[in-house]
């Protein structure tokens, strides 16, 4: 069988064609312009590759409520261009094939817990580390939706008592995406992330705010498992941070076997920074067996 997935991100859209068992066989890379210009190079992608069904895992908010009138549009984006766009209905009425619809970091979630780390447990979350934060929460074999989907990279947190840097969240002036996502980082610092990999300070005040979000993740979801993906993240020598910090903060409050080991509790993506469009490879198959 073949599938579709199209990873679609407020830079970037990942389009890919893959099988059943999660094997990419192509993909392509485009820049996210306006939905006339972008969404037609989406569809000559797609349409003469005979594909039995199409995944796909946006940057939102999106509304993935089935009942509404809007359901599968992209809704009240910052990327102005693409508010209120249909994206679901466009894509299945140029390739009448059923096509399968989450968060960006829902899928990358769906990817691991399909083919990676998260693979045979019943709960775990994705957390991206990026341009923005996002959490795709997968429990008791599903993902989380609820009344919107969860948008915890706007978790509160608190500041370090240290730290003066304002944020750069428009919304809230201590949210972990604007104390701790990557431009967040290279604001307050002034130098481009990569270049920061020898400043002790900046990772381990970054530490120190993912783990905080961390924290009220473990505490409210109670995750299996905590997989941290996105661009920061590929800063390492982050992670026996995050785990320290973590555990510093829970002051052995939850004791389970997992928080006796943190190392393989609280770990890096594992394929290869494929989970996202892997996930949507898995919401395209999902949905062809839900219509089927
Ligand atoms: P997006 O979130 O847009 O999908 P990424 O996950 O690659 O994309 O995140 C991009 C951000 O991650 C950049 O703004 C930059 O701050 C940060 N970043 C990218 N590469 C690195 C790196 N090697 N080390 C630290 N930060 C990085
Ligand atoms: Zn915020």
């Amino acid at each position: 069988m073949l599938f579709g997935a199209l990873e679609a991100g407020g830079t970037k859209m990942v389009m890919a064609i893959g099988n059943e068992h999660g094997e990419i066989l192509e993909q392509l890379a485009i820049p996210t312009e306006t939905p006339e210009i972008t969404m037609s190079k989406i569809i000559d992608y797609f349409i003469d590759k005979k594909l039995d069904a199409l995944g796909i895992g946006s940057f939102g908010p999106v509304d993935l409520d089935r009942s509404s009138k809007t359901y599968g549009y992209i809704t009240s984006t910052p990327k102005l261009a693409w508010v209120n766009y249909n994206i679901v209905g466009k894509l299945k009425e140029a390739l009448q094939i059923p096509v399968g619809f989450d968060t960006d970091v829902n899928a990358s979630a769906l990817g691991e817990a399909t083919w990676g780390i998260m693979k045979g447990l019943s709960s775990g979350i994705y957390i991206t580390i990026g341009t923005g934060i996002g959490v795709g929460v997968y429990m008791n074999g599903s993902l989380l939706h609820g009344m919107l989907h969860p948008e915890a990279g706007h978790v509160l947190i608190s500041r370090h008592p240290e730290d003066t840097f304002e944020g750069i969240c428009p919304y809230h002036p201590n949210c972990m995406e604007g104390l701790a996502s990557g431009p967040s980082i290279e604001k307050r610092w002034n130098k481009k992330a990569f270049e920061l990999k020898d400043n002790a300070k900046v990772w381990e005040l970054e530490a120190y705010y993912i783990a905080e979000g961390l924290v009220n993740f473990i505490l409210t979801l109670s995750p299996h498992k905590i997989v941290l993906g996105g661009g920061v993240m590929h800063q390492q020598q982050l992670f026996p941070l995050i785990r320290k910090e973590v555990k510093r903060l829970l002051n052995g409050y939850i004791q389970t076997p997992q928080m006796n080991d943190l190392d393989t509790y609280i770990v890096p993506a594992s394929l290869m920074d494929n989970q996202g469009i892997m996930g949507c490879i898995q919401l395209a198959k999902q949905e062809l067996i839900s219509v089927s």
